[in-house]
């Protein structure tokens, strides 16, 4: 995969729904979102799909696209690939029969979860761990978030990011190979995985180190667990077999924090939430952390079990997975009571092409320019206030800068230069004005009795 093919996202701004509040704005990891023209304008190059803009909205003004449920018809088997943290949603009196056989209750013609082959995974890693002594640690390439985020922050870090498919993809491989055995046509057989987060729809959508996705639609974890809730307590009609229980311990707590890492001998370490993966990177790349063999980062609190699409606490899905998590065998037992053959023959699929690097050049490709660049917006950062309010529509005054010397903003973009200058009378108020309901959208500023706060909600 080439260092410039094009980033799929998965967010979606509803500019009826925007009351352009700057949350999004303020809290965006990789300075990605503007306001622009009155709109929500996110920066496609610098954003990881971390969903942490989706998070903070009040207004719910910002939603993640999926695929329509009805185009599993087009498919004579429907597969349905389910991460465990969906399974970690719903109250634990379900079994994960009663859960699977709402699933099939909904069209689809299989159900499997995603880490089935897990095995094959701790098999990669420990090698990789093994191969690389003198490029350590190994970096988890689970989270397409975090690796996005190397790719352009932290792009030396690149080569260091584990070369392997994501656990939905190894499954799928894998059912599609039994399926050809049994003479099924690949075209009849629909893979649709049902996603906890945005980032792991884009991870499907342009796979990373591969050229097209196996999979051929993603839905949203919470829709489809409302879905599955409404069939629930009629799941018995069904005359289906039992389903055989082919998770392990290490695969069903997989997603969760440390999911990577507990079992491992090696010395690892594993970081949640995507601010705390930015900082350990950084303490990385300033050579204040070092001595590990494994890095397990995740950009959500909780890593899945936090992601954006869930409907449950993310405090409440860890421990209804670890719950269920006691009744799985140890992959070790597994494999002796049935062999690792099963999934052998999926270690060289397993494998995707090299990761590249695609840094931001925050200042352009040209070197000289960049540097003259850089000093240019030292120079505006002296005049600016440092308030960081957002309300010049880029997240810091830092950030206004770099926009201001690419081209993308000016000086007057910023309020309080805006007052400055109307104070020296090198600008009307009029003029203040027209430039502020430019930036912010007409009648933004005109009362409004409805927003949160203004109206009485009692209590
Ligand atoms: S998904 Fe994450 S990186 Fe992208 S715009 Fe939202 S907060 Fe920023
Ligand atoms: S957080 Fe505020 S500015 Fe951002 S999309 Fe939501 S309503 Fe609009």
């Amino acid at each position: 995969m080439s260092s410039n093919e094009k980033f799929h996202h998965a967010l979606v701004v509803d500019d009826n729904k925007c009351i352009r509040c700057t949350h999004c704005i303020k809290t965006c990891p990789t300075e990605a979102i503007r306001m622009v023209n009155g709109k929500v304008e996110i920066r496609e190059e610098r954003c990881v799909d971390c969903g942490q803009c989706m998070r903070v909205c009040p207004h719910k003004a910002i939603s993640i696209e999926q695929d329509d449920l009805v185009q599993i018809e087009n498919y004579r088997f429907k597969v349905l690939l389910i991460p465990s943290v969906f399974i970690g949603q719903f109250p634990y009196a379900y079994t994960e029969d009663q859960i699977y056989r709402s699933l099939l209750k909904l069209g689809f013609t299989h159900v499997y979860e995603v880490e089935q082959p897990i095995e094959v995974l701790k098999t990669l890693i420990r090698r990789e761990i093994r191969e690389n002594k003198s490029n350590l640690p190994v970096i988890s390439s689970f989270c397409p978030a975090v690796v996005r985020l190397i790719r352009i922050k932290y792009p030396a870090f690149t080569e260091q990011i584990m070369r392997v498919k994501a656990p939905h993809d190894l499954v799928a491989h894998y059912i599609l190979e039994n399926f050809k055995k049994q003479g099924v046509s690949p075209d009849d057989v629909g893979f649709f995985y049902v996603t906890p987060c945005a980032a792991k729809i884009t991870a499907v959508k342009s796979p990373i180190g591969e050229e097209v996705s196996i999979i051929n639609g993603v839905i949203n974890s919470n829709h489809l667990y409302n879905k599955a809730m409404s069939v629930i307590e009629k799941v018995d009609e069904l005359d289906v077999e039992p389903f055989k229980k082919e998770l392990t311990k290490e695969g069903i707590q997989w997603s969760l924090t440390h999911g990577e890492t507990w079992w491992q001998r090696a010395k690892t370490i594993s970081v949640d939430g995507i601010h705390n993966a930015i900082r350990f990177l950084e303490r990385m790349e300033n050579g204040q952390v070092s001595g590990f063999d494994f890095l397990e980062l995740r950009a959500c609190d909780r890593s899945c079990a936090g992601g954006v699409l869930l409907s449950q606490n993310r405090f409440l899905v860890v421990e209804r997975l670890k719950m269920r998590a006691r009744l799985y065998p140890a992959s070790s037992v597994k494999m002796e009571a049935e062999g690792y053959g099963r999934f052998s023959g999926l270690e060289p699929l397993a494998v995707t092409d090299e990761i590249k690097p695609r840094p931001l050049m925050l200042y352009g490709s040209d070197t000289f320019k960049a540097l003259e660049k850089m000093e240019r917006a030292r120079n505006i950062m002296c005049h600016l206030p440092g308030i960081d309010c957002a309300a010049c529509g880029a997240p810091t005054c830092r950030a206004l800068a770099e926009d201001m010397v690419n081209g993308l903003a000016k000086m007057s973009d910023c309020i309080f230069i805006q007052q400055q200058w109307q104070n020296q009378g090198k600008v009307s108020p009029q003029k203040a004005f027209q430039k502020m309901e430019k930036k912010w959208g007409e009648n933004r500023f005109d009362p409004d009795c409805t927003k949160k706060g203004a109206k009485d909600e009692s209590f």
